[in-house]
């Protein structure tokens, strides 16, 4: 872990002179900070952050970045805060670290329905793929050391990686990662079922290999003479997670799957890729329906090859993937293959994302249209356009659940998505931990803490800059339950008349709503409206709707309704 190592990583042709300082200033303030510090393995926490920034620096992205990935845990472990960073480091490396601190809030604890929302939200916070990049090689790391944290911790972290950090490794289309981390969280989520998988696979593989092994030079053979030099011929193993979800599908029958192994052919040129293609179904029978041509049609990640299944050596079901270096490179690679795999020689600056928000979506619209989708390509594209949630943002509970709100919302917006209650008497609010007035705008990534008091209620001023028509119903309906409770406290300080609504039981008898009324115009008071349920024949319900002048006077009202002969009982309530 010396920094001589680690300079070897960087490609002289990649990284000036320049971007070499910066990466070591980095490197050596966090070897610094995390002196001491130990990992749950025991290793130096160092060790963690070395091979992060490593795994960064081996897919090229730029010195940013890399500086980036050496300081991603020092402002939540060290003591440091993101104005230290933005001081040593400047603004663009601070933003880079300040957005792989954020996501770090975000934690899935396997509720379906809001897994797409945590998605997104992850998307909005990171605003720069670089972000989304270092997290992604951060989680794998953390996954590969998982057997060192406690079992539920392991659980939960798995299952994020399941569910949030290996879709969205799927999406920029690096599918290596992808199947490293689904394949790392399958053992802890589903033990059972791994061993039984791999069991399985341990009793087919060597005889599939072996397989593979002696169609490999009958099929050079068979390219060779149609005049084709392929780059390589190898074969690739299912990743056991994928493996594992095919099966469920068919009764987890092996027999059925037919991919367990491929035979996967990397030749020069799209035009090889068809001539490869001809030149197997040629020497093979090619199983009806199961030819795909990604190539024309690429997946709606970028995703390109060509696939056909053929009755192979014996008669054997065996699948072909025909491919270029380039989209082999894609499709382990994804967004980063292009600036990573650059041919050699070529002289190539790492990859520069600016600060500005949308621009590594713009990125991966162009990265998107160099690859040639088409129609899946939208797809693609909409799954990830910030324009999708452009007018939402995503702020966090303390606790780590993620509330969608539109944007421009503010502490009272949130106090009131969580519970009435909670905005009714909210009291203040505290954003990353500070205070905030409560008309402050929140954005996306922010923790909210609502906190409240019993005496506490909302005031007129909160609809001039509430954002949500849940909040501004709520806190009027609130405002006129107030109005009327102030009212009654004081009757001389207001002569408004409210809408009430009393609800009596009796014995029915003759005159009986003669004397309801008369109590009434005692009173001076007039009944709106009067209506009757008589399901139960001797013991009706009255509902009246009346107008009253305040508390006082209903409750006295209320006494003499009570005393009628035959009423059972009487209760009044502010009517809607
Ligand atoms: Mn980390």
């Amino acid at each position: 872990m010396t920094w001589e190592k680690f300079e070897q990583l960087l490609d002289t042709q990649t990284y000036t002179p320049e971007d070499r300082l910066v990466i070591r200033r980095a490197f050596v303030f966090a070897e610094h900070l995390h002196q001491g510090q130990k990992r749950a393995s025991g290793h130096p926490y160092f060790s963690h952050v070395y091979t992060v920034a490593s795994s960064i620096a081996q897919i090229k992205l730029d010195a940013e970045a890399i500086a980036a990935a050496l300081l991603h845990d020092t402002v939540e472990d060290c003591g440091i805060t993101q104005k230290d960073i933005e001081r040593e480091f400047g603004v663009h490396i601070a933003f880079l670290v300040e957005g792989v601190t954020k996501l770090d809030k975000i934690k899935y604890h396997g509720v379906e329905r809001r897994v797409e929302s945590l998605r997104k939200m992850f998307l909005a916070i990171a605003e720069d793929v670089r972000v989304v990049l270092i997290k992604l090689y951060d989680r794998l790391h953390n996954m590969q050391t998982i057997r060192y944290l406690p079992p539920e911790k392991q659980k939960r972290i798995a299952l994020e990686s399941l569910e949030l950090y290996a879709p969205l490794a799927y999406r920029l289309g690096i599918g290596e990662l992808k199947g490293q981390l689904q394949d790392l969280a399958f053992p802890v989520l589903y033990p059972e079922e791994y061993l039984w998988l791999k069991k399985e696979m341990d009793a087919r593989l060597p005889e599939g290999t072996t397989y593979l092994k002696k169609v490999k030079p009958i099929l050079e053979q068979t390219l060779r003479k149609n005049g084709i030099v392929p780059k390589s011929i190898d074969f690739r193993t299912k990743h056991y997670y994928s493996l594992w979800k095919k099966l469920t599908t068919y009764d987890m029958d092996f027999a059925r799957v037919t991919d367990l192994l491929a035979m996967r052919i990397i030749v020069k040129n799209i035009e090889d890729c068809y001539q490869t293609l001809g030149a197997i179904h040629s020497a093979w029978r090619p199983l009806p329906g199961r030819i795909k041509d990604y190539i024309a049609l690429p997946k709606p990640n970028g995703y390109r090859s060509l696939h056909t299944t053929v009755f192979c050596l014996g008669g054997k079901v065996t699948e072909f993937q025909i491919r270029t270096q380039e989209m082999h490179n894609e499709a382990e690679y994804g967004i980063t293959a292009h600036w990573a795999y650059e041919e050699a020689g070529k002289p190539k600056k790492g990859t520069r994302v600016s600060g500005d928000k949308l621009s590594w979506v713009r990125q991966l619209k162009d990265w998107q249209k160099e690859v040639g989708a088409t129609v899946d390509g939208e797809e693609f594209i909409e799954s990830v356009k910030i324009d999708f949630f452009k007018d939402r943002i995503f702020v966090l509970t303390p606790t780590g659940e993620v509330i969608d709100l539109p944007e421009g919302a503010t502490p009272v917006d949130f106090a009131y998505h969580i519970h009435t209650d909670i905005g009714d008497h909210m009291a203040g609010a505290k954003v990353n931990n500070k205070m905030a007035p409560f008309a402050h705008k929140l954005l996306s990534g922010d923790t909210v803490e609502v906190l409240t008091q019993k005496n506490r209620h909302p005031t007129d001023d909160w609809l001039t800059f509430v954002k949500t028509s849940h909040a501004k119903a709520k806190i009027r309906s609130t405002l006129r339950k107030q109005a009327i409770l102030q009212t009654h406290l004081d009757p001389r300080t207001s002569k408004k008349t409210e809408r009430f609504e009393m609800y009596i039981t009796a014995r029915d008898r003759v005159g009986l709503l003669k004397d309801i009324s008369a109590a009434y115009s005692f009173f001076r008071i007039s009944i709106q409206n009067v209506s009757m349920n008589t399901q139960n024949k001797a013991y009706p319900v009255i509902l009246i709707y009346f107008e009253g002048k305040d508390e006082k006077q209903t409750g006295k009202l209320l006494a003499r309704v009570k005393s009628i002969t035959g009423i059972e009982a009487v209760t009044v309530k502010l009517g809607k």
